[in-house]
């Protein structure tokens, strides 16, 4: 059996299916779209956080907004309120159902799961080719949203590496209106390590040890600490596991991007979707989704993920030299920036929404002479790299 589709896209999760998402809305305008996934099924795998600013996609299927956070470190909490930009959370099967629902609702637009590809396209004369048992698939454009097959440290400049229990405990010990950014723990030694609470009521919340590492952790390296940061957090007190998530992500991603025919285009994770500064990359996808669909309708071209801009991709990359070399300040670092800059500009800043003005008050806010120290290996760096990759 032989078909051919205007575009192919490999990995029907956040991106594959933001993108598909935005193509289904266009109705009958909308391009012959095949999306092969690895998965039978979706489940509820991760949970994805975001601030609210400027309506994000998305906000509608939010599950919990977050009006305070706190950021602790040695024996300081400090607690702030984000009222005006709460933090939200959206569980990734109500991500899913939804995709699945608008896909379902325009016939041009099919999903076929529990295809794990093995090989990559060819390209023959009548487009890319695929084989999936025995049918031929053929397509005009590709989409490869498929995380690298092999990902060694070098990599990235670090990598975040987290493992969460979603726990019920049997009393009360949470604030379901308070989250927990970062609460520092200085006892691990092979990095940054802090736990992030996320409660959704005074009995039950998503608890996850977070590792800001140079090499990648895997689940077993950080569940001992997990189930120490937990035992503490609750006094000890009996709690059930409803859930386990972990991931591992690129802080400073290092892999070359790899397109170079505008017909195969990569995206996701590991192709620009993933915040150097903070491995956040939910909110980016979006962004590029939409344009991305727009594209398709004006030119009938896919687009890759934008390139961050300079003064943004400067600092977070000054930054996580300061954090690679110096781990044992990060925390303090973290610390005056929530402390010395405004929350508005902060939140900003991380939803990649800065104006010059709002990084220069970032700046302001920390310490200088971590970043003066770092400064001239950095640029050595970056000189060397952008020579090396010329
Ligand atoms: C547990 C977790 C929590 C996260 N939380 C946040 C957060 O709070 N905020 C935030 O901004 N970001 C967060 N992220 C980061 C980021 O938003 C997610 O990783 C996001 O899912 C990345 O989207 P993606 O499409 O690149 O990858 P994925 O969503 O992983 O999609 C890739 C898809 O490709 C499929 N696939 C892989 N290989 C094949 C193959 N050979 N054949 C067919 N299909 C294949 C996979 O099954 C998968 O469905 C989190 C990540 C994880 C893992």
């Amino acid at each position: 059996m032989h078909s051919h589709v205007d575009l192919l896209i490999l990995g029907g999760g956040c991106a594959g299916l933001s993108l598909a998402s935005r193509l289904s809305e266009l109705g009958k305008e909308a391009p012959q779209v095949l999306i092969i996934e690895q998965k039978e099924t979706y489940t509820n795998d991760r949970t994805w956080c975001f601030w609210d600013i400027e309506e994000p996609a998305y906000q509608s299927l939010t599950s919990h907004a977050w009006s305070k956070f706190e950021v602790a470190n040695d024996n300081r909490l400090d607690v702030y309120n984000c009222i005006q930009h709460q933090y939200l959370m959206l569980e990734s099967h109500h991500f899913y159902q939804n995709a699945l629902a608008l896909i379902g609702s325009n016939a041009n637009i099919q999903l076929m799961l529990g295809q794990k590809l093995l090989s990559d396209p060819i390209k023959t004369e009548q487009g890319w080719s695929i084989k999936t048992g025995n049918s031929e698939i053929t397509a005009t454009q590709v989409l490869d949203t498929r995380p690298p097959k092999q990902i060694s440290h070098n990599d990235s400049v670090l990598w975040q590496s987290f493992v969460g229990y979603e726990i019920q405990t049997e009393s009360d010990f949470f604030s379901p209106k308070q989250m927990v950014l970062m609460d520092f723990d200085h006892t691990f030694k092979s990095g940054l390590a802090f736990i992030y609470i996320l409660p959704t009521s005074e009995k039950k919340a998503l608890i996850e040890f977070t590792v800001f590492s140079e090499r990648i952790l895997s689940k077993e390296e950080l569940i001992e600490d997990l189930n120490k940061s937990i035992a503490q957090k609750i006094a000890g007190s009996p709690y059930e596991i409803l859930r386990v998530e972990h991931g591992t992500l690129p802080m400073g991603n290092k892999l070359p991007t790899k397109n170079s025919d505008p017909s195969y285009v990569f995206a996701g994770l590991f192709e620009g979707g993933a915040r150097p500064s903070s491995g956040y990359a939910f909110q980016r996808i979006q962004s590029w989704a939409k344009k991305c669909a727009h594209s398709m309708i004006a030119s009938n071209t896919l687009c890759t993920l934008p390139r961050d801009r300079w003064l943004q991709s400067f600092m977070d990359g000054l930054f996580l030299m300061v954090i690679k070399k110096n781990p044992t300040i990060a925390a303090s670092l973290f610390e005056s920036l929530f402390r010395k800059c405004d929350l508005k500009t902060v939140v900003k800043f991380m939803s990649d929404q800065a104006s010059i003005p709002d990084c220069l008050k970032i700046i302001r806010s920390l310490p200088p002479r971590p970043f003066i120290e770092a400064l001239p290996r950095f640029i050595i760096e970056r000189l060397y790299n952008r020579f090396r990759l010329n």
